[in-house]
C-alpha cells in the first residue's frame, strides 16, 4: 500500500496542487535486470508552498524531481502517476513534455557552471532563453533581462552583459541562474541542492533570494537538499526520503519538533 510504511499519514492533494506524485516508482534498466530506485512515492505541493525532499545522498531525491517532466533517460522505467497542475506526466508525448518543461518547470542545480554556456555572454544564454520561450527580442528582451538580473540581485546589470560565467563568482553565477530558470515565468521552480557547491554567507543571500521569490512572486516550490537547517529555513513541508521512500513527511514545524521515524530522528541528531 502506498505510503504504508510512513511514520504520518501521506496528506491528501487538494484539487488545485501544482504538483501530485502518486505512487512513484523508478527503476533503472541494465543488462536486463531492473533495480528499483524510487519505490513508491506520494506528495504533493499545493499552489505558493515549498516543500522539501530531504535524504541522504543516493535516497532518490534528484531523481523525483526530474521525474516531473521525464527527464531520465532511456534506461529507466517510471511507473505511477507525476501531475502538474491535473495534467499527467508519466507517458505524457514528448510535445507535452517539451511545452512544460520550457513554459511552466524551471530547474536550478547545484553547480552553475554546468548549466550556463562557458562560451556564451549573459546577454546571450539569457536571450536565447527569452526568444525560445517568450518569443522575445531585440529592445524588449534587453529590457527584460536586465529586468531578471537585477530581480536576482545583480547589481549594476547593464554593465555585466558582455560578462563570460567564468567572469562571475559562484554566487552571482547562481543568481544568474535563477534569473534563467525566471526567465520563462514558471509556475514549479525545482531547486536540486542549489546551495550546496556554495560558502555559507553566499548560501544565506541565496536562501533569502529564494525566500523573497517565494514571497513576491507566488513561486511553488521544490526544494531539495541533505542541509536539514536550510530545509528549515526554506520549507513549508518537508519529504523525508531513505533508500527510495518517503519515510515521514509533515509541516516543517512538526518534523522538526516531534520526529515519528527513527530515520528522522537520526538525520537531526546529525545535525550541527
Ligand atoms: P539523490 O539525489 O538523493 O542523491 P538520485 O536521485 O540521484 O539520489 O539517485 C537515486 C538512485 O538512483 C541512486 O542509487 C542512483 O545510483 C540511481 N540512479 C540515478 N540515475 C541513474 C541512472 N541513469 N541509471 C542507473 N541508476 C541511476
Ligand atoms: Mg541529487
Amino acid at each position: 500500500m502506498p505510503g504504508a510504511s510512513q511514520a504520518r499519514p501521506v496528506p491528501a492533494a487538494s484539487s488545485d496542487a501544482v504538483l501530485a506524485v502518486s505512487d512513484l516508482r523508478i527503476g533503472f534498466r541494465s543488462e536486463g535486470v531492473l533495480t528499483a530506485a524510487v519505490k513508491g512515492v506520494s506528495f504533493h505541493i499545493d499552489r505558493g508552498e515549498t516543500v522539501a525532499l530531504v535524504g541522504e545522498s543516493g535516497s532518490g531525491k534528484s531523481i523525483t524531481a526530474l521525474s516531473t517532466v521525464q527527464l531520465l533517460g532511456a534506461s529507466a522505467e517510471v511507473q505511477g502517476s507525476v501531475k502538474y497542475a491535473g495534467r499527467e506526466m508519466v507517458g505524457a508525448s514528448d510535445r507535452t513534455l517539451r511545452d512544460i518543461r520550457g513554459n511552466d518547470i524551471s530547474f536550478i542545480f547545484q553547480e552553475p557552471m554546468t548549466s550556463l554556456n562557458p562560451l556564451h555572454t549573459l546577454e546571450k544564454q539569457l536571450s536565447e532563453s527569452l526568444a525560445l520561450h517568450q518569443g522575445l527580442s531585440g529592445a524588449k528582451a534587453r529590457a527584460r533581462i536586465i529586468e531578471l538580473l537585477t530581480r536576482v540581485g545583480i547589481r549594476d546589470p547593464e554593465t555585466r552583459l558582455a560578462d563570460y560565467p567564468h567572469q562571475l563568482s559562484g554566487g552571482q553565477r547562481q543568481r544568474v541562474m535563477i534569473a534563467m530558470a525566471l526567465a520563462n515565468g514558471p509556475d514549479l521552480l525545482i531547486a536540486d541542492e542549489p546551495t550546496t557547491a556554495l560558502d555559507v554567507t553566499i548560501q544565506a543571500q541565496i536562501l533569502a533570494l529564494l525566500a523573497e521569490l517565494k514571497a513576491d512572486e507566488g513561486l511553488s516550490m521544490l526544494f531539495i537538499s541533505h542541509d536539514l537547517g536550510i530545509v528549515r529555513r526554506i520549507a513549508d513541508r518537508v519529504c523525508v526520503m531513505k533508500d527510495g521512500e518517503i519515510v515521514e513527511q509533515g509541516a516543517v514545524e512538526d518534523i522538526f519538533a516531534r520526529p515519528q521515524h527513527p530515520y528522522t530522528r537520526k538525520l537531526l541528531a546529525a545535525e550541527p
